[in-house]
């Protein structure tokens, strides 16, 4: 028997629609949910012969920002291009997208733990229409509705270089961050403003001989959890297939499948095409799209703080890693936070017990006034001497002689039960700390 060694390959594309005014390419509203279908349509995004596309100068700078934030590189020349396939909610029979100059290319996003991961491109296209089943006098048919034909969507496609469906998911969730730090969308998985799409294939090593099995799409995903657990389950299907059928990754071989949440497994959808498939072309109704240095600066400026020089802040004035993180979440809830260290500070309350505070007690709509007064009151509070504690714990342990039995016989709880009894007895005054080390020593004695 030989070992195999295996290492997975995975990846994500991201598509986020942007929150515009107007469509990418006219002028209909970009906000489509919860209207009547078809209310929100022209010549243009309904891809009727001869309607001249005009792109949203907008929706491009808001994709360079999210390109700049990831310290990506923008593009001095960039171009759309034509994506051709045929669907019944793509009415022109192609996608206005970005082929081979995307806005952006080679940025980063830092985690945790201080892995730097790598961003291959980040383009901009049109969201397609949206595909209605429904019953109408008795008959089965599929409706379409092309309010969100055209909408801006920011594609952002990261290098297959994350290690673990964990790895993936820290990913999405400070992509999502910096997308909604940025002001650009809210990314609202539920409603599909952020869908997500993990690659994955398995590198195999078996007798010094290295296997790659076939890369598999997942699409459209709405949950971080649900594209944790697909990743989890391609990499063991995928080596279980290759254990059976010896089939190796080729250029044929791409497939997309589904994600079932219910039954946790994903199922073949079809077959991949290539992107010679597309038969991608420069889209002549559209002129190449340059920037010049100025440009670049004035978007630069214009960008809020992100999360990343946010984090750095906090862990200056000395807030702890995994508070600080967990802050990141919410950024006024961060920003009120900061506001409370400085004042904290001042007063000489150490800053990671009001953070704690905040974090413990899930405050979020919170006076930091009345925040930093308890934490004073917690921390100036004077507990009960040892020689009295000491009293209480003899008289929990006189009063309750079956939990001293329970103790006796091993039962773990019995210490918890008769620390709640000194507690009692202490009415607030006893200091938890070191308080089962005394039980238990008062037990053995
Ligand atoms: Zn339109
Ligand atoms: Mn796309």
């Amino acid at each position: 028997m030989s070992e195999l060694e295996i290492t997975p390959i995975i990846g994500v594309e991201v598509h986020v629609e942007l929150e515009t005014k107007s469509k990418m390419f006219c002028g209909c509203p970009a906000w489509h949910f919860d209207t009547k279908p078809n209310s929100q349509t022209c010549p243009v995004c309904l891809g009727l012969p001869g309607a001249l596309p005009v792109p949203n100068k907008a929706a491009i700078e808001q994709t360079i920002m999210i390109g700049l934030a990831l310290g990506g590189e923008v593009a001095d020349e960039s171009k759309f291009d034509r994506k051709n396939y045929f669907y019944p909610d793509l009415p022109k029979g192609y996608q206005i997208s970005q082929y081979d100059q995307p806005l952006c290319s080679e940025g980063e996003l830092k985690l945790a733990s201080g892995k730097v991961v790598g961003i291959e491109r980040v383009h901009l296209e049109e969201d397609t229409g949206k595909l209605q089943h429904a019953e109408v006098e008795g008959r089965k048919v599929s409706l379409v509705d092309f309010n969100r034909s055209g909408v801006p969507l920011v594609e952002i496609v990261r290098k297959p270089d994350l290690a673990s469906a964990e790895e993936a998911k820290e990913y999405l969730k400070k992509l999502k961050q910096v997308i909604v730090w940025l002001g650009v969308s809210k990314a609202d998985m539920e409603k599909g403003q952020m869908r997500l799409e993990p690659t994955v294939n398995v590198k195999i090593k078996k007798n010094d001989t290295v296997y790659y099995t076939p890369l598999v799409e997942v699409k459209n995903i709405n949950s971080f959890n649900f594209a944790a657990q697909a990743i989890e389950y391609e990499v063991e299907r995928q080596v279980e297939e290759w254990e059976e059928t010896g089939v190796v990754k080729n250029k044929g071989n791409k497939t997309t499948r589904g994600y079932d949440s219910v039954k946790k497994v994903t199922f073949v959808q079809r077959r991949k095409e290539e992107a010679n498939d597309y038969r991608y072309f420069p889209e002549p109704d559209i002129p190449p799209l340059l920037f010049g240095d100025d440009q670049i600066a004035g978007l630069r400026e214009k960008m809020p703080e992100l999360p990343e020089e946010m984090k750095k802040k906090m862990l200056e004035v000395g807030v702890r890693n995994d508070y600080a993180e967990i802050l990141l979440d919410d950024k006024q809830r961060l920003l009120k936070v900061l506001e409370m260290v400085e004042r904290g500070v001042e007063e000489k309350v150490e800053v990671n017990k009001l953070v704690g505070m905040v974090i413990n007690k899930n405050l979020v709509d919170f006076e930091i006034e009345k925040v930093i007064e308890e934490v004073k009151k917690e921390s100036s509070k004077v507990f009960a001497s040892e020689g009295q504690t000491k009293e209480w714990i003899i008289k929990a342990i006189r009063e309750n002689p079956q939990a001293v039995v329970d103790y006796a016989k091993g039962k773990g709880t019995a210490v918890k039960f008769l620390m709640g009894q000194v507690m009692r007895l202490g009415k607030g005054q006893v200091d938890p700390k070191n308080l089962e080390e005394k039980m238990l020593e008062q037990l053995r004695g």
